[in-house]
């Protein structure tokens, strides 16, 4: 049990920006990353010193940061002409990673209780480097107890030969990086894959097995409009997946959309402005429920919410370790924040050094770490008053009384016996809501 009792923040306004300007606006963790630092990077390699902690959940994310095309809105480091060679030896440079902290005392006895690859594109892997490399980690961190196994795809990427070599290394969630229906959107947006890739690749999976199939949907995207949105809905629920996640357009400063706003000093993204985004999500969100989804988060649809499971997200939400493995992963390890490298220069010269190719790190404390469960599950869009009582030994009502009852006047939010709950309107924009219950020297406009 963890305790904290400081004060209540004072409440911040809530009043989201109209227009789509350039920032990241969805919150992934707590502490916000532009507060980790090159000084903390050490406390990773003493922490892998220590014994192996007893029941805290452990999960394994890899990053495979290879794209066949950059699309405009990616804010990721990805590399799209990295040959055969090259690949291998990133994949052996993330071999001698996973072998140093598998070797490690903290990692003695521990299995994966999820495992998430993660990119880039996953997918753009052969089938040849797919086996090798799960081979490989699999002889390091075996995975037989892994509840999840997540693995991203690029729909393009997929042949039926590779579909049934992913699911034969044991995935369990595919989930396909559709964003949209129309090839019109696709192209003007910088995808790779078309719609018709979209189509087989689904079919194909669903012939497979896999225990979920996801598809990503993103609304907002250039040229998209309230009619073309509507069809892409339509399409999406005909096509009947267990699971989709439909993100709100945003436009990150290192984006090709961004550079573009700079070179033609622009403010506002060519995107659909934060209103019309939240309404399209909205009108998704209701489509799917009358074709008997349920919404379980602020951007997830499951079909069956008894067996649709998140384990990645709800684990790593409430603290688990993760592993990061491979350049710019993120991780997390005995409370302690930590991102590799994200440039594969300095990665793979670390790891032949024999160094952990870690950039930078944070170590939370006590309240850090509340503050961190609490945004993060209200992105579920409820959560048990009790559970940080008996987790942290704290009232969340009175910690966060001042927000807490803005939201509330704000009709974003009710308290009813032990339920903190969302409205729809709250749900749609909860990124925006939740910095109010940052501390206060972590409040900032610009997220990252
Ligand atoms: S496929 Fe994903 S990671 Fe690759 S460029 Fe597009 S958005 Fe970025």
């Amino acid at each position: 049990m963890e305790a904290s009792t400081s004060t209540s923040p004072s409440p911040v306004t809530t009043s989201p920006k109209e227009q789509t300007e350039a920032g990241n606006y969805f919150v992934a963790n707590y502490p916000p990353f532009s507060f980790w630092s090159q000084e903390q990077a050490p406390m990773i390699p003493e922490i892998l010193e220590r014994p192996a902690p007893v029941d805290l959940p452990l999960g394994l994310y890899f990053h495979i940061p290879f794209c066949r095309k950059r699309c405009h809105f990616c804010y990721f480091r990805v590399y799209t002409d990295k040959n055969a060679n090259e690949i291998r030896a990133y994949l052996d440079a993330a071999a001698v990673e996973m072998d140093r902290y598998a070797n490690s005392p903290y990692q003695q006895g521990r299995k994966p209780q999820f495992v998430y690859f993660g990119g880039g594109t996953p997918s753009y892997l052969s089938v040849e480097q797919l086996r090798e490399l799960t081979d490989r980690m699999k002889s390091y961190l075996p995975w037989d107890e892994a509840e999840e196994v997540a693995f991203e795809a690029e729909p393009g990427t997929l042949t039926e030969k590779k579909l049934e070599a992913i699911r034969d290394i044991g995935v369990t969630r595919l989930s396909l990086g559709i964003e949209a229906f129309d090839d019109h959107i696709l192209e003007v947006n910088g995808r790779a894959h078309r719609s018709k890739e979209a189509f087989r690749a689904i079919e194909f999976a669903k012939t497979l097995g896999f225990q979920q199939i996801n598809i990503d949907l993103i609304a907002g995207m250039m040229d998209e409009t309230e009619d073309n949105w509507k069809r892409c809905v339509e399409t999406a629920i005909a096509q009947e997946p267990d699971c989709v996640t439909i993100y709100q357009m945003e436009i990150p400063y290192n984006t090709t959309i961004y550079k573009e706003m700079q070179a033609s000093g622009k403010v506002s993204a060519p995107v659909a402005n934060w209103p019309t985004t939240r309404a399209w999500v909205n009108y998704a969100f209701e489509q799917f429920e009358k074709a008997g989804y349920t919404v379980n988060s602020t951007c997830n649809v499951v079909k069956n919410p008894a067996t649709t499971k998140f384990v990645y997200r709800d684990s790593l939400w409430s603290g688990s370790d993760l592993l990061a493995l491979g350049v710019a992963s993120f991780g997390h390890l005995a409370g302690v924040h930590y991102q590799n490298h994200a440039d594969i220069g300095p990665y793979m010269m670390m790891v032949d050094e024999g160094r952990l190719p870690i950039y930078r790190a944070y170590q939370t404390n006590a309240e850090e770490r509340l503050i961190r469960e609490f945004v993060l599950r209200l992105k579920l869009g409820q959560v048990s008053i009790s559970h940080y009582q008996e987790k942290y030994g704290v009232d969340v009502t009175e910690r966060f009384a001042g927000h807490l009852g803005h939201l509330k006047s704000e009709g974003f939010l009710t308290i009813e016996g032990d339920t903190i709950k969302l409205n729809r309107d709250g749900l749609l924009q909860v990124d925006w809501l939740l910095h109010g219950f940052f501390l206060e020297k972590h409040r900032s406009a610009r997220y990252t």
